[in-house]
């Protein structure tokens, strides 16, 4: 099993099976993969980039 863990950028929270959370590259650097949850998305945390620095919500 070579399954990733998927946590949250964010608050850090695994996303396994929760729904709602979505995943997309870096919108800078376009290589890290940035996590979000559900909550997060909805109260608009802001997330950090740890490959480039770059943090947003956008
Ligand atoms: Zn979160
Ligand atoms: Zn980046």
């Amino acid at each position: 099993m070579a399954e990733k863990d998927l946590k949250c950028t964010s608050c850090n929270t695994s996303i396994k099976g929760i729904k709602g959370a979505t995943t997309f590259k870096c919108p800078s650097c376009g290589k890290q993969e940035i996590i979000r949850c559900e909550h997060c998305r909805v109260i608009v945390a802001r997330y950090k980039c740890p490959t480039c620095g770059f943090s947003g919500p956008n």
